[in-house]
C-alpha cells in the first residue's frame, strides 16, 4: 500500500474513465467488498449462470445469496428478462459479467431496477478495455470489479484487482473495508478485512497499463483474423456482437455442433482449445441448490458448443496462419477425443 499504489490507482480510474479506483488484493474481493459496501449482504444477488465460480465465491463471501439467471446467446451475458423473472423483495444486487470481453447490457439492467434499491455491480474480470457505446465497462454500473490475476487481460505477477466507482461515498467506504474499517487515524468505523494490493503488483500493474494499448490492438487484429477464417465455415459460428460494443477479447469462443471433433482437429494441428468452463455454476455440487430462473435453456445449450480458441498478444503471426487453416478447412467432421 506504498506510493505506487496510489499512482497505479488514479491511473487505472483514469483508463476506466471513473471518479476513483480502490486497489484491493483480488478480483474476488473487489466483487465482495463491493457488494458488502452496498449492502447486499442478507439479501439475494443475480447474476449468470455462466461464469467463473469466482462470482459466486464473491457474493457468498460478501454475506448474499447467489441467484442464477440465462443468458442471451448472442451476447452470452445475462438475459434481461430472465433477471426480471428473479427479482423479488430480497433482491439487493446484480451483477453482470462481461462474459469473455462482451460488455453486459448494463442499460437494460438500469432501466429494469429504475427506481429500486438494487444495485448493479459490474464483473469486470474479463472485460478490460471493452467499450460499450464508448464508455468503458466498470463506471456504468455502481460500481466495476476488476482481476488483475496473471491471466487476464491485464496481469500483476501474483493476485491483485481493483474497484471503480463513480460515488464518492462508495469510494470511501471501499478504501476503510479493504484495510480493517479503518479511518484516517486508524479508528476502526467499521468492521472490515485485509484487502491490500501490494507495492510490487501495483508498480507492474502501471507498467502493464502503459504497454495496454499495443497489446489490446494485436487482440483484436487476431479476433479479426479468425472471424475472417470464419466468414465462410458453416461449421463454425464465430463470437456475437451486440451493436454499439467493442469486445476485450479475453477469450475468443466459437460454438459449433462437434465441438469435440473441432477440439481434435486443432489438437492434431498442435494447437490447443480450451472451455470455459467445464460446466455451468449450477453443475457444481457446491451450488446445485442455488435459485435459479425456470429456464437455463442458453446457457445449457452453449456448454455443449464451446470451445475457446488461443487469443493473446504474444501469439505469433505463423502461429495464428495455422489455427486460421485448420478453421477454414475444417469440415464439421471427426471424432472427439
Ligand atoms: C478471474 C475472475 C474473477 C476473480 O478474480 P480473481 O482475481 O481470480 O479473484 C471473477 N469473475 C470472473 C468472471 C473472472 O474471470
Amino acid at each position: 500500500m506504498g506510493e505506487r499504489v496510489a499512482k497505479f490507482e488514479s491511473q487505472f480510474a483514469d483508463f476506466c474513465q471513473t471518479r476513483h479506483a480502490v486497489a484491493v488484493a483480488s478480483g474476488t474481493d473487489a466483487l465482495a467488498l463491493s457488494l458488502r459496501a452496498l449492502g447486499a449482504g442478507g439479501g439475494e444477488v443475480i447474476t449468470s449462470a455462466h461464469t467463473a465460480i469466482a462470482t459466486i465465491a464473491a457474493i457468498e463471501l460478501a454475506g448474499a445469496t447467489p441467484v442464477l439467471a440465462d443468458i442471451n446467446p448472442l451476447s452470452r451475458c445475462v438475459d434481461i428478462g430472465s433477471v426480471a423473472s428473479l427479482l423479488n423483495e430480497r433482491t439487493r444486487a446484480i451483477v453482470p459479467v462481461h462474459i469473455y470481453g462482451h460488455p453486459a447490457d448494463i442499460n437494460g439492467l438500469r432501466k429494469l431496477v429504475a427506481g429500486a434499491d438494487i444495485a448493479i455491480v459490474e464483473d469486470c474480470a474479463q472485460a478490460h478495455g471493452a467499450t460499450l457505446e464508448g464508455c468503458p465497462v466498470g463506471g456504468l454500473g455502481d460500481a466495476g470489479a476488476f482481476s488483475f490475476y496473471p491471466t487476464k487481460t491485464i496481469g500483476a505477477m501474483g493476485d491483485a484487482g481493483a474497484i471503480v466507482t463513480n460515488s464518492d461515498e462508495l469510494f470511501r467506504t471501499l478504501r476503510s473495508l479493504r484495510q480493517y474499517g479503518w479511518d484516517r487515524h486508524r479508528m476502526s468505523q467499521r468492521s472490515g478485512q485485509n484487502s491490500r494490493m501490494d507495492t510490487l503488483q501495483a508498480a507492474i500493474l502501471s507498467m502493464q497499463l502503459a504497454g495496454f494499448e499495443e497489446r489490446f490492438e494485436r487482440r483484436q487484429l487476431i479476433a479479426q483474423r479468425y472471424r475472417d477464417a470464419l466468414s465462410h465455415q458453416p461449421h463454425i459460428e464465430a463470437p456475437g456482437i451486440m451493436p454499439g460494443i467493442r469486445h476485450g477479447y479475453h477469450q475468443f469462443v466459437v460454438q459449433c455442433e462437434n465441438r469435440d471433433a473441432l477440439a481434435s482437429a486443432l489438437e492434431a494441428g498442435g494447437v490447443e482449445s480450451g472451455r470455459h468452463y467445464a460446466c455451468p455454476v449450477h453443475a457444481h455440487p457446491a451450488y446445485g441448490g442455488l435459485r435459479r430462473a425456470e429456464s437455463l435453456a442458453e446457457v445449457e445449450k452453449l456448454y455443449d458448443r464451446m470451445l475457446s480458441i488461443p487469443i493473446y498478444p504474444e501469439l505469433g503471426d505463423e502461429e495464428v496462419d495455422v489455427i486460421c487453416h485448420i478453421l477454414t478447412t475444417w469440415r464439421g467432421e471427426g471424432e472427439g477425443r
